[in-house]
């Protein structure tokens, strides 16, 4: 079973859990860049921990994780809807790395936005990434944004991204309930990497809980996408200007734009870009006209 998102309950405490599994979804990120492998294993881990925080929303729209710094590894994103269409992407100035969350990204902040489809305002938390790995970073924004003990454990190879979260839910739920919360955690603890990667959702619960009734959902199924289209892009040159685009087309012929997720190559000529404009001229009067 692959790609796949479980969700979980503990039937009598008031504790909530995740498994996710990224297998093709994550082969499909690394065949569009080679990535040092500590770039590598930290966009690996990113994408598995957007993945758990896709279940936590509950409208259509899209979720993004999003790390910016002034160390080498300038910037990660990785983007989720709920449909389960993932992408990611980093880029990096240096293949000169050195392990740590500081020495790869530097002075950095951890940002989440979650959008919603056919809305225009949108949600944002911020948490400094600090030197502290991106799990705990998680931790603090999910106790800082929904006042919820969180926990998380990520981890990732070349072949696999796979994560676990644990989520108190509110004790309201389930006033009776006792506590499981510490000793759930304590033996998450005890979870390695590679059981993480290779053992599948139930057996990994049975691994850690078997003395505890879970119920299990019905997985989702994750798959790599990329939202870019020719229309995206023609906004975005729209929004750039028609002088700015016509002096980039003066220096160089046309105006070419990599899609940094899917590697799609888009091209324009000087007809494609007058096209461009005078679309947007034509829908421009009906707008204005009072
Ligand atoms: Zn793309």
């Amino acid at each position: 079973m692959k790609d796949l998102l479980n969700r979980f309950l503990f039937d009598k405490y008031p504790v909530r859990g995740e498994v996710v599994h990224l297998d093709d979804a994550w082969k499909a990120v690394l065949d569009k860049h080679d990535y040092p492998e500590l770039v590598r294993n930290m966009l690996g881990e990113a994408m598995a921990a957007t993945a758990l925080l896709s279940a936590t929303i509950k409208f259509l729209g899209s979720i993004t994780l999003q790390i910016q710094g002034d160390g080498p590894v300038s910037m990660l994103v990785v983007q989720v809807t709920t449909d389960k269409k993932i992408r990611a992407m980093a880029t990096y100035e240096s293949s000169e790395l050195q392990p740590g969350l500081k020495n790869l990204f530097g002075e950095a902040r951890l940002m989440i936005t979650i959008e919603m489809e056919n809305a225009a305002e949108r949600y944002q938390g911020i948490v400094e990434l600090g030197d502290r790995n991106i799990a705990a970073s998680l931790e603090e924004y999910f106790k800082s944004s929904e006042q919820l003990e969180t926990r998380l454990w990520l981890t990732a190879n070349g072949e696999v991204a796979a994560g676990f979260l644990l989520q108190q839910m509110p004790k309201e739920s389930m006033p009776n309930a006792s506590d499981g919360w510490n000793r759930f955690c304590v033996l998450a603890e005890t979870l390695k990497d590679d059981e993480l990667i290779s053992l599948e959702a139930e057996e990994l619960l049975h691994r850690l809980y078997h003395e505890d009734d879970i119920r299990l959902f019905t997985p989702d199924r994750i798959e790599f996408s990329c939202s870019c289209s020719s229309d995206r892009i023609e906004k975005t040159l729209k929004n750039m200007g028609y002088e700015e685009v016509k002096s980039i087309l003066a220096e160089q012929g046309k105006v070419e734009v990599d899609c940094n997720f899917c590697n799609h190559h888009y091209e324009y000529d000087a007809i494609d870009v007058e096209k461009i404009f005078i679309d947007g001229l034509a829908v421009a009067p009906s707008n204005t006209r009072h």
